[in-house]
């Protein structure tokens, strides 16, 4: 790392790791940045596309070594129970050095850290209970199910909520045997290499991991069209989950993409109105916004809609504003000053479209905001959901809210999006949340709670929003191949072909 503005936190050296080693990037320079304070925190080369074919071939070889591959499923465990002890050792540095990077709060960072750790953790545990099966057999035979790595995956991770979105694809994949290429986001590629310094104190055999910071149309698309790379698992936008399923459709290649989402949180009339409003502005504005899952749709059923309103304004304009490493910051600056202002390129639209903004609608006044890529809470009203405003993934701390009438009118209202990522319902009619929660399109709904996590529990999205699933044990099963193998128990040779 050259060219150091800020003192801290001690920052990665300018290195990428490549198969095992640590060597100078021969890409561009990235110079990742403070969104609070616009100061580049460095400069970092990335990777170059001959470094992609490097780490591959590093990778296939690491992958099938017998040091890896033949390693049983408990002895690779312990490796990953490593990993997540090295995680929690260094969670302060690195909840610093996120904070630093991607604005976002010490208290969301250190929790974002402490999930890394537990998605390893947990892996490394699901790992040792994952069963071959024995099918019944209709013959003389016993068959089998085998689970096999599937060589190198590619990794691609976007700049919302690293080490919790490397950590999803890196444990699972790592468990289930194979090498892996990780590409972080542009703006924020620090955190992934002080995870690979960690995967590789934690004594993982070279080569098995590389972490690749660059472009996403140089680096990451060169791993995607690798002809080595078996299996992509992308966390970005719908755009470009589309891009990369074209590619893998031309190589026959299994991908999971975790994509975006205009997910519709929900207020029945009948609703607990407390938990309703820590729900709804926990589900919008915690992150500023900048989460897939983000409720960035409120329906409010007509009978409480104004009282409800007027309370969720009130109450967002007392949110607190300010740098991630203030504690008593809610709301903390947007990842780059570049994507504030596509944020608030967003609601001019929606002024355009006839929306009324409620609160917020601008970046803050005062010097101290001055530099920083911050934007205020915002409620907007008065729009039809066919709005591009309500049909559109902002990422950024923007609601839109919309009364409804009936049962009907909200479930299609809800599901009127080409995205089904998430839900949030509040009601305390048991019946009516199972049937709604059936009948919304997402991969996820919670029910009089928001933005809650297990690593266990799956996690996918619905139309738009994604296709295969990460977490749980089925989030490791998808980093292998399955096959059949058939034991032929017969004591007579088969009787078709003649003796
Ligand atoms: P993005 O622009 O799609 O980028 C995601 C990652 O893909 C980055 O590392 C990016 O590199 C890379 N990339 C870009 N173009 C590529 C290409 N042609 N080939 C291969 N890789 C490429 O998304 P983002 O703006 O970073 O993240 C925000 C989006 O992620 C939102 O839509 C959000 O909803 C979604 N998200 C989804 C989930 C989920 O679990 N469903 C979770 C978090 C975020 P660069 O950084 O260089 O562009």
């Amino acid at each position: 790392m050259t060219a150091i503005l800020t003192p801290a936190p001690p920052l990665p050296a300018d290195e990428v790791l490549l198969g095992g080693e640590w060597k100078p990037g021969r890409g561009e320079v990235l110079t990742p940045t403070d969104p609070a304070t616009g100061r580049a925190l460095g400069t970092i080369h990335a990777a170059s596309v001959e470094q992609v074919d490097e780490a591959v071939r590093r990778g296939i070889a690491a992958a099938h070594d017998a040091g890896w591959r033949g390693l049983l499923p408990h002895e690779r465990a312990r490796y990953l129970t490593r990993v997540a002890a090295l995680i929690d050792r260094d969670a302060d540095s690195l909840a610093a050095l996120q904070t630093a990077n991607t604005g976002k709060t010490l208290a969301e960072t250190r929790a974002l850290v402490s999930s890394a750790a537990g998605t390893f953790r947990y892996v490394a545990a699901a790992l040792e209970t994952l069963e071959e099966a024995v099918t019944p057999s209709r013959g003389a035979y016993l068959t089998m199910t085998a689970h096999e790595p599937i060589g190198v995956v590619g990794a691609i991770t976007p700049w919302n909520s690293p080490i919790a979105s490397e950590a999803q694809k890196l444990a699972p994949a790592l468990a289930a045997g194979n090498a892996v290429i990780l590409k972080p986001a542009e703006w924020t590629p620090l955190i992934a290499l002080a995870l690979g310094r960690l995967v590789e104190e934690a004594g993982l055999p070279p080569g098995l991991l590389s972490v690749l910071p660059g472009r996403g149309s140089v680096i990451g698309e060169s791993i995607v069209r690798h002809p080595l790379v078996g299996k992509v698992s992308f966390t970005g936008g719908t755009a470009t989950g589309r891009a990369i399923g074209r590619i893998a459709a031309d190589k026959i290649m299994p991908v999971t993409l975790e994509l975006g989402g205009k997910s519709p949180t929900i207020v029945f009339a009948d609703a607990d109105i407390e938990h309703a409003l820590a729900g709804v502005m926990f589900g919008i504005f915690s992150s500023s916004g900048q989460s897939c899952i983000a409720g960035s749709r409120l329906f409010v059923q007509r009978p409480v809609y104004d009282g409800f309103v007027a309370q969720l304004v009130a109450r967002t304009r007392r949110l607190r504003v300010g740098p991630g490493t203030d504690p008593t910051t809610q709301v903390a600056p947007l990842v780059s000053t570049a994507h504030r202002d596509r944020v608030a390129r967003y609601v001019d639209l929606a002024r355009s479209e006839g929306a009324r903004v409620l609160c917020g609608g601008t970046a803050p006044d005062g010097p101290e905001f001055a530099d920083g890529a911050y934007y205020l809470p915002t409620v907007l009203a008065g729009l039809d959901n066919q709005a591009r405003t309500c049909q559109e993934e902002i990422f950024g701390p923007v609601v839109v809210v919309l009364p409804f009438d009936t049962e009907d009118d909200l479930v299609a209202g809800a599901n009127d999006t080409a995205y089904g990522l998430a839900c949030g319902i509040w009601s305390q009619d048991y019946k009516r949340i199972w049937r709604v929660a059936h009948a919304i399109d997402a991969g996820t709904v919670w029910v009089n709670t928001y933005k809650q996590f297990s690593a266990s529990t799956p996690f996918s999205g619905a139309k738009e929003s994604g296709l295969g699933t990460e977490k749980g044990r089925e989030g490791i099963r998808s980093y292998t191949r399955q096959k059949s193998i058939y034991l032929g128990l017969n004591d007579t040779p088969l009787p078709w072909a003649n003796p």
